[in-house]
């Protein structure tokens, strides 16, 4: 079959490889029939996440079906529909029985990381019981392609930010995370959402969509001058939460500098650099940071609002191509070509 691997050196090509075989007995085999290049598929090509293992199939946000199971699966079968997890999770482990699934003690972040992930015909998915959603009938594959990623980084987000109905949210990033994350506050009913880009385009189309209300862009002003900007939308005050899905060189001190006092600061942002926490200049602000990488459950609450229409995300979808195209949609995903979003990936055989 065809799968895109990476060299760990930045360089990515796609190139025959064996089908995969089940190997465990909670395996199961997925045939892909869309999958999509996330920002940390980028990451992992510039060799900025250590974990990554070269000569490894690239990416991890998909949906397919199922093709083969071991005999410890017990909740699919051949031929069920479904999107797929990010991460990978026991469901029984001291993290995995209270959500912190990122953090699984015999899984976490695997699919495209240090094991073969979706950017192929076929994939191997460990764990399946935990790591499957069932796509309803009604749901499209591309209605659902970002459930295990994105969309849960989103929802994760807004979880953690503990949004009061009637309150202001900022989320720094109007990019395909910030979106997310937008469509998810607004489920919480906010009294505003401010959305923060330097890409004028992207805020406009967040506005545009309904996802945010007010919206801001820091080109060319400091960092205090986008302080007061957010104070003036909140009666002076500041948002009550922040969420940053930028990871931009300052959108971390941007974060911190636009919550009001006792705000909730989510990071959902995923880094190349270090950041620096200047707690004198914080001091008095009393801020909550919640940090890391997305726990990716309860996404059966998250598909059910997919499919009543609540959570729409095909906004997001910029540009699509056939698996054999994957190297020129790569080439415009990274260079955000005519303001690429996502793209959809199909193998020929689907
Ligand atoms: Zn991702
Ligand atoms: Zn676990």
């Amino acid at each position: 079959m065809k799968a895109l691997v990476h060299d760990g050196h930045g360089n990515i090509a796609l190139l025959e490889r064996p089908r995969p075989k089940l190997q465990e007995p909670t395996d199961a085999i997925v045939r892909v029939t869309r999958s999509t290049i996330c920002t940390s598929d980028l990451h992992i090509m510039r060799g900025a996440v250590p974990r990554a293992l070269p000569d490894t199939v690239l990416g991890h946000e998909f949906v397919g079906v199922v093709e083969e199971v071991g005999s410890g699966v017990t909740r699919f079968s051949p031929g069920d529909r479904v999107a797929v997890n990010c991460e990978t999770f026991c469901g029984e482990c001291f993290f995995c029985k209270r959500g912190w699934v990122n953090n699984c003690e015999h899984g976490g972040w695997l699919l495209g990381c240090t094991i073969d992930g979706c950017q192929a015909e076929y994939v191997r998915v460990p764990m399946a019981d935990n790591a499957f959603t069932r796509i309803p009938n009604g749901v499209s594959d591309e209605d659902a392609l970002f459930l295990g990623d994105i969309l849960a980084t989103g929802w994760w987000g807004v979880r953690l930010a503990e949004i009061e109905p009637g309150s202001s949210v900022a989320v720094i990033g109007a990019g395909p995370v910030g979106l997310t994350t937008m469509m998810c506050a607004r489920l919480a009913n906010p009294g505003c959402i401010i959305a923060l880009d330097v890409d004028e385009v992207r805020l406009r189309r967040a506005v545009d969509h309904g996802l945010a209300d007010i919206a801001i862009n820091p080109t060319g002003k400091s960092q205090t001058e986008v302080e007061a900007l957010v104070q003036e939308a909140t009666c002076g005050r500041g948002a009550d939460a922040v969420i940053e899905a930028a990871g931009g060189p300052d959108t971390f001190e941007m974060a911190w500098r636009i919550a009001r006092p006792n705000a909730i600061v989510v990071i959902s942002a995923m880094y190349e650099q270090d950041q620096t926490l200047p707690l004198p200049q914080m001091y008095g602000k009393n801020l909550i940071f919640k940090t890391g990488g997305v726990d990716a459950s309860g996404l059966d609450e998250v598909i059910a609002l997919i499919a009543a229409g609540k959570l729409d995300t095909s906004l997001l979808i910029s540009k699509r191509y056939p698996l054999d195209d994957i190297l020129e949609a790569y080439r415009a995903f990274e260079a955000r070509e005519d303001d690429c979003l996502k793209v959809v990936i199909t193998p020929a055989m689907s």
